[in-house]
C-alpha cells in the first residue's frame, strides 16, 4: 500500500550517517501462520514487513524489512523483531580522499577501490571476519603491486619494508595485527569484532592514502608555490 506523504518514522541513514526522519513511501504487511498439530491446536506464525523509506534530510531511499517468528522470543518471551535495511547500514563513511579525480595511469587504486567496497559491505554487514580477510587480501595487493611477488609473502613484506613504504616504528603493527589479523581470521578461527575491524581499516586507509594519494595532493601543493627568486649562497671557496 501507497502511504501519505506526512507518514514518517526515525532510521538510520546511509548518506547523512545518524538517524534521520524517513518518509514511508510505501509498506506492506505479510502475515503467515502455519498450523502443526490441528487436534491440539498446535501452530506457528511470524510476518515480514517491507517499507521502502526516503530520508527527509538528503532524499537516498532504502527497503526495511522487518519480521519475527514465534519461535524465536526473547526472555520475557516476546518475540524477537529484526530490522534489516537494503543496502545494509553503514557506520563508517568513505575516506574523503576517495573522491579526488585519479590521473588515467593510476589504474590500480581504481582496482583497489571495489575490493575496498566489498570490504565496507562486509563491515556495514556484521560480517567482520570477512572484512578481515578483505583487509588482509587488500594488503597483499598492494604490497605486490609496489614491489612485485617475492614469492613468499614474508619476502614481500620484507621487501615492502625495505622500499621504505612502512616507517620501521611502524613495521611491527603492521606485520602483527594488519597481515596476522586476517591469516588468524582465516586459519585460527579468529573472530574480530566490530572495532577491531575499524582499527585495521584505519591502518589500511592511511597507507593507501599515504602511497597513492597524498603525493597526487603534495604534487597540487607543489605547483601552486611560486619560484624562489632569493640568490643562491655562491659556493665556498676550500680553504688553501
Ligand atoms: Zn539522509
Amino acid at each position: 500500500m501507497t502511504k501519505s506523504p506526512q507518514d514518517t518514522r526515525s532510521a538510520p541513514c546511509n548518506q547523512c550517517l545518524r538517524d534521520t526522519n524517513h518518509l514511508i513511501k510505501w509498506e506492506e504487511h505479510k502475515p503467515w501462520k502455519e498450523i502443526l498439530d490441528e487436534e491440539f491446536g498446535h501452530s506457528i506464525d511470524g510476518g515480514n514487513t517491507y517499507t521502502l523509506l526516503e530520508c527527509a534530510g538528503c532524499n537516498q531511499v532504502r527497503l526495511l524489512h522487518t519480521h519475527w517468528f514465534s519461535e524465536d522470543s526473547d526472555d520475557r518471551g516476546h518475540p524477537c523483531i529484526y530490522r534489516d535495511y537494503y543496502p545494509p547500514t553503514v557506520t563508517r563513511q568513505k575516506p574523503l580522499w576517495r573522491r579526488t579525480l585519479l590521473p588515467f595511469h593510476m589504474v590500480v587504486v581504481n582496482e583497489l577501490n571495489p575490493l575496498f567496497d566489498e570490504i565496507y559491505s562486509a563491515h556495514a554487514a556484521g560480517a567482520f571476519a570477512l572484512a578481515t580477510m578483505g583487509i588482509r587480501a587488500l594488503t597483499e595487493k598492494i604490497m605486490v603491486e609496489q614491489v612485485g611477488d617475492k614469492g613468499t609473502f614474508a619476502k614481500t613484506i620484507e621487501a615492502f619494508f625495505a622500499k621504505g613504504f612502512i616507517a620501521p616504528i611502524q613495521q611491527e603493527h603492521f606485520r602483527s595485527v594488519l597481515v596476522e589479523a586476517g591469516h588468524a581470521a582465516m586459519h585460527r578461527s579468529f573472530r574480530p569484532a566490530r572495532e577491531d575491524v575499524e582499527t585495521l581499516l584505519d591502518l589500511v586507509e592511511g597507507l593507501v592514502d599515504a602511497i597513492y594519494y597524498q603525493p597526487l595532493r603534495a604534487s597540487a601543493v607543489g605547483q601552486k608555490l611560486p619560484p624562489d627568486t632569493r640568490p643562491k649562497p655562491s659556493p665556498r671557496t676550500p680553504p688553501q
